[in-house]
This record gives structure tokens, sequence and C-alpha cells, in this order.
């Protein structure tokens, strides 16, 4: 521990670090939370740096003091608050905000405000000199502390503040280091009956059974049951008490997978090189391997081997793809050292989960992108599965890549990194490509089996949504009891205006991006630089006059299905029909179980576990990805193709994958159908070179937000105009993809340059 007189303090907002002054005697450390006054307000913050003396400039006398530090270990580590520091200072963010993508939310969350009674109120209470309202609020606090909003629901706020105006109340700070769990009800003892309210009584004969229930259950059984308890805590027939949450994350059943005897001579090498890493220096490693090629084995074996070196492992994975049986399996081969962080659990059981990771019980960590700060101790090995996917981005707050991240902290803590894919990102396989990462490939499907076969369809001259060829295949998939996906991207979908007769949809001359249909304008506009130009009535690449706006969702595919196949089963997997885990889970299980004939969906689908009866996949329109407004739509529909086909055939029966296209000629499409992923690199490298587009320039995007458009629009212009001149192109400013989001315009401008360090300078 440090013995310091100031501290560096973190607050969950979006301003930099701020200065306090310790108490005397009070020791601090760097990564624990404290409670500090701000604007007149308690608030949670952590500890940055623990100081000795201030800078010279700086009065002491005007810092205000910390009011608590945190008892028990920190919730960061000095490593991890290194990391936070790089991301304010690389993502030109204010830590405040890199503090909140760091942590739980109910880590910084401030409590509800409460009042207790203070000693000056016990000798008039004793000596009754207070009576009437008074007297019940100072006996309900006999002892204990209580909201004000539960105060608010018996007293009047004017008497409330009376008596803290006269000292006989006080408000109280509860920070979450000191909140005691779950609060839980229990019977003290049960006389007759008689004499209860109807309320009171179904109450207390559910708890003569029990014995004893969260307070969340008998929420959940009857409404209103907070007050009841509390007359009754109060008559001494129950008690609260406070419990830890239990770890409630639900264990699916799934087949055994026992510890193969033997990995694939692929596995062993990429293994071994893992272990060098984790035996030495650490380092950076891109593993490539096919669909169901044993990367997850290898991950397995390498978490094994750095709990065996006394080293603790982070495994990072996109939030959709993390199933149960992902984490069930961790847990079969690791034990009860795995933990697990994502967004669909409780804000309480991440809290609690974090706590246990910081205290050191968990040395494994399993989670979507916000567990990239997981207090691990002595890291040894961070995996990035599906390195590639664009779930890893963040774009609200903070917007950072936790791919690229996840880098940077095995650097800091020299530890060993390994991003897994079976399509890699072209920036990850480039860097590899120059040496900067090291490659490890599996090439070979674990039981050699072979990748399915992918035919390309035509669009072009096809009627409907289903083309002749995928109509046939479905029928006889069917006609033989197995199963079929038909998968329709919609991620990023946004309107374009595609030319039926060559395919092409039409893209800004500037940029070669695709450009975005305005309907209220009847324009087209690119959102890259801001460059836009009326519907064309005539194709400006083959003059063909069909130029028309393309575009369906999964409901249309599902009724031609019906249409076609009326006594298969057909369901839906997309953001209407599954809202919830639930939901995703019971249509997996429903899918596994062969009670789903064919299955309709958005990107949903593509992820998820292996499902042996299928034997063809579908994909509806490879054009929507191929049309995304965004430099990466190539490679996106390579990663997108290949997973689909990836889902095709796992089982016995070798798998089809029928891809409907209107540009059956196009690289990323061709490539993805031979399986070729070195092949579709190469070309997607040279056209970025040529092009000038990442990896061969760093870009920023700069967004502006805002209520009124005429000054969003205005501050656009005006940093554009600042910006000429630099040693960097800045292209736009330019509507935003989503230019109106719950209300606020927003625009953006894309800084494009050779380095980082000019443009940085320049937003500085
Ligand atoms: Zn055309
Ligand atoms: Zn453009």
């Amino acid at each position: 521990m440090d013995v310091g007189s100031f501290v560096e303090v973190v607050l969950p907002l979006a301003v930099p670090s701020l200065l306090y002054k310790l108490p005397q005697g009070i020791r601090a450390e760097v990564g624990k939370r404290v409670l500090v006054p701000l604007r007149g307000k308690a608030r949670i913050g952590v500890i940055l740096e623990v100081l000795s003396s201030l800078p010279p400039d700086l009065d002491p006398g005007r810092l205000k003091e910390v009011m608590e530090v945190e008892e028990g270990p920190p919730l960061l580590g000095p490593k991890e608050v290194s990391l936070m520091r790089w991301a304010a200072h690389h993502y030109l963010s204010p830590l405040g905000l890199v503090l909140k993508c760091a942590l739980p939310p109910t880590a910084t969350a401030r409590a509800q405000p409460r009042l207790r009674a203070t000693e000056e109120a016990e000798r008039p209470l004793r000596e009754g000199r207070i009576g009437g309202v008074e007297r019940e609020v100072l006996e309900a606090l006999k002892g204990r502390s209580l909201t004000l909003k539960a105060l608010l629901r018996r007293f009047p706020l004017e008497v409330l503040e009376g008596l803290q105006r006269e000292g006989l109340l006080r408000s109280e700070e509860r920070p979450p280091w000191r909140r005691r769990g779950e609060p839980w009800v229990a019977l003290v003892h049960l006389p007759s009956l008689e004499g209860f309210t109807p309320k009171e009584r179904d109450l207390l004969t559910f708890l003569k059974e029990v014995e004893e229930a969260p307070l969340r259950e008998l929420k959940r059984r009857r409404r209103g049951v907070k007050g009841t308890v509390e007359r009754l805590v109060q008559r001494g027939v129950l008690r609260v008490f406070h419990r830890d949450l239990p770890f409630s994350f639900a264990f699916t059943e799934v087949a055994p997978s026992p510890r193969p005897h033997r990995l694939t001579p692929e596995q062993e090498t990429a293994l071994s090189s893992i272990r060098r890493g984790l035996e030495g220096k650490g380092g950076a490693y891109l593993l490539h391997g096919v669909t169901g090629s044993g990367k997850t084995e290898v991950y397995l074996r390498a978490a094994e081997a750095a709990l065996a070196a006394g080293k603790g492992a982070l495994v990072l994975v996109p939030e959709i793809s993390l199933t149960p049986q992902l984490f069930t399996r961790f847990r079969r081969r690791l034990g009860e050292e795995v933990a697990l962080l994502h967004s669909a659990m409780t804000r309480q059981e991440r809290y609690e989960q974090w706590r246990r990771i910081a205290a050191g019980e968990m040395r494994v960590v399993i989670g979507a992108r916000s567990a990239l700060f997981a207090p691990l101790r002595d890291l040894g090995l961070i995996v990035v599965d599906e390195e590639h996917d664009p779930s890893y981005k963040q774009s609200d707050g903070l917007r950072y890549n936790a791919r690229d991240m996840a880098l940077v902290r095995g650097r800091l803590e020299g530890a060993t990194v390994v991003l897994g894919s079976a399509t890699p990102s072209v920036e990850t396989y480039y860097n590899a490509s120059k040496g900067r990462i090291s490659l490890l490939q599996l090439r070979r499907r674990v039981d050699d089996r072979p990748l399915p076969t992918v035919e390309v369809v035509d669009l072009k001259g096809q009627r409907g949504v289903l083309s002749g060829p995928l109509r046939e295949a479905l029928r006889e998939t069917v006609s033989r009891g197995e199963q079929a996906l038909l998968f329709l991207n919609r991620r990023g979908f946004a309107p374009v205006m595609t030319c039926r007769d060559c395919g092409e949809p039409l893209r800004c001359k500037y940029c070669s991006v695709t450009l975005t249909y305005h309907a209220s304008s009847r324009s087209l506009l690119c959102h890259y630089c801001g460059f836009s130009l009326p519907v064309p009535q005539i194709c400006p690449r083959c003059g063909g006059k069909r130029v028309s706006s393309f575009g369906f969702g999964t409901e249309r595919v599902a009724e031609e299905v019906r249409r076609l196949l009326p006594r298969a089963q057909v369901a839906r997997m997309d953001s209407d029909t599954v809202t919830t885990r639930r939901d995703y889970e019971a249509l997996l299980r429903a899918l596994a179980e062969g009670e789903i004939d064919v299955l309709v969906g958005t990107q949903m689908i593509v992820k998820g576990h292996d499902v042996p009866q299928i034997t063809l996949v579908g994909v509806i329109c490879a054009d929507v990805a191929l049309n995304l407004p965004d430099f990466r739509a190539p490679e996106r529909t390579f990663q997108l193709l290949s997973q689909a086909a990836g889902r095709a055939g796992r089982g016995d029966r070798e798998g089809r994958v029928i891809v409907q296209t209107l540009l059956p000629g196009h690289y990323a499409v061709l490539k993805a159908s031979r399986h070729d992923f070195e092949g579709f690199f190469g070309q997607e490298i040279a056209l970025r070179r040529e092009l000038l587009y990442p990896p061969f320039c760093r870009l920023i995007q700069v967004r502006f937000t805002g209520a009124d458009l005429r000054q969003v629009k205005a501050r656009a212009h005006e940093v554009a105009r600042a910006f000429e001149g630099g040693d960097f192109q800045v292209l736009g400013p330019a509507p935003a993809p989503l230019f109106l989001l719950r209300g606020r315009w927003r625009w953006q401008l894309l800084l494009k340059g050779r380095s980082y360090t000019p443009m940085r300078e320049a937003l500085r």
C-alpha cells in the first residue's frame, strides 16, 4: 500500500481526472474506489495514482478531502489503470468515459440517498419531548437507516426536512462496497394467524412453508409486499437479512466433450508455439483455422497451460456466440475458477463476478467485450475468438475496438495474445503477413471432413426471393428429412440503388463506397465525403434502365418457403422473433431436436452451435453485405459467406450451400465459394493499397451530434476548415449513416492519413 497525501481520482463522468486530499491516517491504493465530494454531491470514483506531493502551482488548501476509501481488494489493478490511460490517449476520450466501460456499472453507481437518526435524537425521544409524526419517523429509524424513497412513502417531505434542520436526522451514503448483497426475509416465530390481515396471513403462510425467501421472489409473488414485510418486521414476526447473490448462470446439459486424447498435428504445432509464448515473454499470435478445425480445443489447452504456470487467462468472445455450451465446456475442463461476464447477466451478478475475480477467487474469465478490463492478476493468456467480429467495436461512449485493446493489454502485461478466426480481418492478416504477429494455421478439419460445396446463383433474371436452384434444393432437403437454414443478412442494412441489369450498386466516384438512398430528397449520398447526386434513370456503368432499390425482410422469405413447402415446419430467427437469450436458446433447441425443417434468420443463425442435421444453407442475398456503405463491405461479405457455409454439413452427411447474388462474379463471393481466404486477401489488400484504405492509412471518424441540425452542420464545417492544410486528408463533412438517432442529428468528418499522430494533435 502507498502512503500518500493526495490521490488522483477518476469519476464515471465525461470529465478528466481530479485531485483530492487524503485524510490523516487513511491509506490509499491504486485501483481502489473512493467516495469523494463533487459539486455538493458524494460520488464514487477510482484512484489512479497516490501522490506524496502536489505540483508546485497547485494550492493544497483548495483541494477537497476524500470521504471514504474502499475496504477489500481493489476492483482494478495498476495494469488495468495503465490500460485505461492508454485508451484515453489513443481514443481521445475523457478518462471518465473509459472508466465507465472498464467497470461493471454497479461498481460506481451512486446509492439512493438514505437517512439515519443522529445521537442528538436519542434524549428528546427517551424523555418524550417529541411526539406526532416526528416521533414515528424517529421510531422507524431506530438502529437502522432507510432510503429517502422508502421514508417518503410513509412520511411527508417537510417533516423529514424539519428533523434534518434540527440536527436529529442526517443523510448517509452507502457506497457499493458496504452494500450487503440481496435482502432475504425469514420467519422469526409464528404466532397463530389471528389478528393479521389477509395479505399478511398469505405472506406468513407462504414463509411458514419455505422458512426464508429472497425479497425479490416475494415481490414477484405478490405486489406491494414490501410494506407488509416492513410492518411484520416492526412487530418482530419477520426479520430481514442479506445474502450474497448466488451465481445463477444456467448450466445447460451438453453432450460431454471429453478431452480428446490426441490433437491433430496442426493443433499440436499451434499449441506448442503458444506455450513458448506463455513460458517466455508473451507475444501475439493469429490462429487462423477453418471452421471445424478445433480452435476451441487449442484455447482450452492454452488456458490449462496458463493455469498450470500460475497465471490467469482471459477469453473474449463476441456477445452473440457466448453460448452456455461454450461456458459449460470451459467449466467442465477447468473447474470452478471460471468466471463469466456478459450483458445478459443482471448488473448485480456481473458485479459479484467482478468482485470475485478481483479477490483472486476466479482465475479464468470468459466474457464479451466488456470483460476486457477484468482484474485478473498475473495475466498470462488473452484469447480473442472470432477476432474479425464487428461486435468487438463499441460505438457508444468510448468508441474502441476490444481486439486492438487486447493486444495492448497483452503488451502491457507481457501476456500471450491469441487472435482466433476462420476469416481473419484484413488488418490482422496483413500484420501476420508482415511478421508483426505470428501466424498459426489449422487448414484441416478435425475429422478431415471436406468443406461443403458452394454454388453461386445469379439473381438477375430470377423472379421472387427464392431462385430455381434454391427451391429445388429446399424441396430435396426437406423430403429427405434433413434441415435447411436460410440466411438473410440485415446487419448495417442501408437502402441502396442497384442496377438490375449489371447488378452493381451505385457508388461514390471519389471513395468507391456505396451511395445511400434518401427517399425524402430522392437523392443518393456518400457518407464518407458528402458527395450526392439525384437518382439517375440510367446506370452509369452499363447504360441499363432498371435502376431501383432492392431489399426485403425475413418475413417475406419465410412466406415464400411456406408457399413452396406447405407441410414443412418453418421458423424465423431475427430481432422481431427473438428478444431474449431464452427465445434464442429455445429456437436452437427446437432446431437441434429436429422440430424445425427450415429456419429463416438474420446473422444470429450463422453463429450458435453445431446442428449435425443441417445439410443445406441458403444465403438469400449476398448483396446486402456487398452493398454496405463501408470500405469493409467485401471483407464483411467474405466473412459472412464463410461463416454461413460453415453451418452446413457438420454431421456425417455432406453439406451444400447456395449463395444468391446479383454479382456472381464479385471476388468476395467467388473466393468465399472456394473457401479461399488467401486468394481473397490477395485481391482485397491490393485494392486497399490502391484506394488508400487501412491498413495503408489511418482513419479517424469525428462525429458531431446535437438537437439543432443547423448548429451541428455549422460546427462540422467549422472544424473541417480548421483542419485544412494539415498533414492528412479531410473527407466530408457528411451526414452519418444514421443521421438522425433518438432526436439528435449526427454528422461526421473522416480524417485519413499515414499516421495517427498529426491527426490526434489537430483534434486536441
Ligand atoms: Zn448497370
Ligand atoms: Zn465519397
